[in-house]
């Protein structure tokens, strides 16, 4: 046998496929003209990072729309930095967000003929492809210890020359076969490198659909590709999944950029086309004037659990992170006047490439967007999801009488300029409790913010004539009855009549209207009023009246 034939076999006797077999078991997809399939490979770090589900969703948006496939692979070669159990949750976040993979790793079961989709699952096929990179002599065994490779990095040092396993510095690399063979025989701990045919002189390019042509130094680097552990480097399994996975397009963060020349390498090397990349900007934070990544340490914006406590609707954060994506979204938004971003024809080519910066203001405005124009029905199920989860006392106000919820959240649903007061769902409690008659009693005993100008006995006699006002009454009817009583008062009875000379009138229209919206609600702002006493019914009006009448 040849002595790399004789290597490949004691390396891995029970490899008996080969990559042809291989090819034959993953063969080229049958997709029409344009459409791509893309991957999100998160690794299951217990996290879901702000920039991964901006990842995420950028792939599933570039296969949804392209007609293409969605696959989701779980990249669990780093047993470290994996979290048990928390494949699960991912995709569960991930499903919250509405984003669920065409194919791929699921927990009970891998959907699609391109699997298994976790690459702990798939060490055969990438020994398939080792074995035989050995019998061609384009990967070796190593059996350099941690020491050394310290030992090289310090000559490197000295002669101030890139650092790194290549060329002369690669000890290994011309060792026989026979010699690898005896080294192992005499159980010599090993891992597997790439040899490397680059040049770090010379330069290699690929075209990046964001960014365009990028021009790198060669990768010359003989990098690990199989680790002591059994299990592929991350430059290896991309390289190996994403040709057997028939991915087209690889979305993944910029900090890859400096990677991708090992990964053109390697897929030159084997021969096989090289997927279009598509680098992803990083979502970024100001700090002390400075723009820095968004950190898993230290921003609570870094991770995606933190949007979902809060009560932003995952529809809210997917629509902010679009008009990160591509900036002419919120032009868009506005135009056709839609946040339903699966409308939107989104395109990986118009994408920006410089990190964007997390914008609170900017969510607020989205969400805000978002939950006024949710239909009932399902801004109640939401809500009402949210407080069970983690607002025990709104949950319970809930479920006391979810019709009379319904009703409080139904104001100005067809208004055509709602007020827009909820940017996530942990804002309505605070806001509603008025509504609820053992929170108005703990309002109405606190100082109540009524125009200063006013006296006891105006309000007083202002409470008892509005007593009187009509129930089940269109909005017309019932504003002319407060106009009535504030004309009555010494208010104006149009804002016409107070501009021309306010120093005639105790207020305007709206000032007298504003005292019954003190009584009722403890606040100068609330939603539409006769909405408002319309639901809280004669009797808990009138109840409200008396109280601020005998304050
Ligand atoms: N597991 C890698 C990461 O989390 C995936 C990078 C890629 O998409 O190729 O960064």
């Amino acid at each position: 046998m040849n002595p790399n034939d004789e290597l490949a076999e004691l390396l891995f006797p029970e490899i008996k496929e080969t990559i042809e077999d291989l090819e034959a078991r993953f063969p080229p997809r049958q997709l029409p003209e344009g459409a791509q399939v893309t991957r999100f490979a998160p690794s299951p770090t217990g996290f879901l990072h702000t920039g991964s589900l901006f990842t995420a969703m950028i792939s599933s948006t570039v296969a949804k729309q392209s007609g293409g496939v969605y696959c989701f692979r779980l990249e669990d070669t780093d047993t470290k930095r994996t979290v048990t159990g928390s494949d699960q949750d991912l995709i569960d976040q991930l499903a919250a967000f509405g984003i669920v993979a065409d194919e791929g790793y699921f927990p009970n079961g891998d959907k699609g003929a391109y699997g298994p989709y976790r690459q702990s699952d798939r060490a055969s096929i990438y020994k398939t492809v080792i074995k035989e990179l050995i019998r061609e002599g384009k990967a070796y065994p190593d059996f350099c210890t941690p020491e050394d490779l310290d030992q090289i990095r310090k000559i490197q040092e000295e002669k101030k020359i890139l650092p790194g396993y290549y060329g002369e510095y690669a000890r290994d690399r011309n060792l026989t076969s026979e010699e690898r063979i005896a080294r192992i025989k005499a159980g010599t701990p090993w891992v597997i490198r790439y040899r490397s045919n680059g040049d770090h002189e010379r330069k290699t390019k690929f075209t990046d659909v964001i960014r365009g042509e990028i021009e790198l130094q060669e990768n010359d680097t003989d990098v690990v590709i199989l680790k002591s552990d059994g299990l592929p480097t991350y430059h290896f399994a991309h390289v190996v999944d994403d040709h057997f996975m028939r991915t087209t397009m690889v979305t993944r963060g910029e900090e890859w950029i400096p990677s991708t020349p090992i990964h053109l390498d390697m897929f030159r090397a084997l021969g096989w086309k090289v997927p279009k990349y598509a680098h992803l900007p990083s979502i970024m934070k100001l700090d002390n004037g400075n723009r820095r990544k968004l950190s898993k340490r230290k921003d609570k914006e870094a991770a995606v659990s933190y949007f979902l406590d809060q009560g932003y609707p995952a529809e809210a954060l997917k629509v902010y992170l679009m008009s990160i994506a591509n900036s002419n979204f919120e032009e868009w938004s506005i135009t056709n006047k839609s946040f339903d971003i699966d409308k939107f024809k989104f395109s990986i080519k118009k994408m920006s490439f410089d990190g964007a910066l997390f914008d609170m203001d900017k969510l607020n405005y989205f969400s805000r967007e978002v939950i006024v124009r949710m239909p009932l029905e399902e801004e109640f199920e939401a809500v009402y999801e949210y407080a069970k989860a983690h607002e025990e006392v709104f949950a319970k106000r809930i479920e006391s009488d979810p019709i009379y919820f319904k009703r409080i959240l139904n104001i100005e649903k067809d208004s055509k300029n709602p007020r827009k007061d909820y940017a996530k769902y942990s804002d309505i409690y605070p806001i509603i409790r008025y509504f609820y008659p053992d929170e108005y009693d703990k309002i109405a005993a606190s100082e109540l913010p009524f125009n200063p100008a006013y006296s006891k006995e105006l309000i007083a006699a202002m409470m008892e004539d509005f007593k009187g006002m009509p129930f089940g009454v269109d909005e017309n009817t019932w504003f002319g009855f407060i106009k009535e009583v504030g004309a009555k008062h010494g208010f104006a009875s149009s804002n016409k009549d107070y501009k021309t000379d306010p120093s005639a009138f105790v207020g305007s229209l709206s000032d007298a209207a504003g005292v019954l919206r003190v009584a009722i609600v403890g606040s100068t702002l609330s939603h539409n009023l006769h909405e408002i006493l319309d639901i809280l019914g004669h009797d808990e009006v009138v109840r409200r009246l008396e109280i601020i009448k005998s304050k």
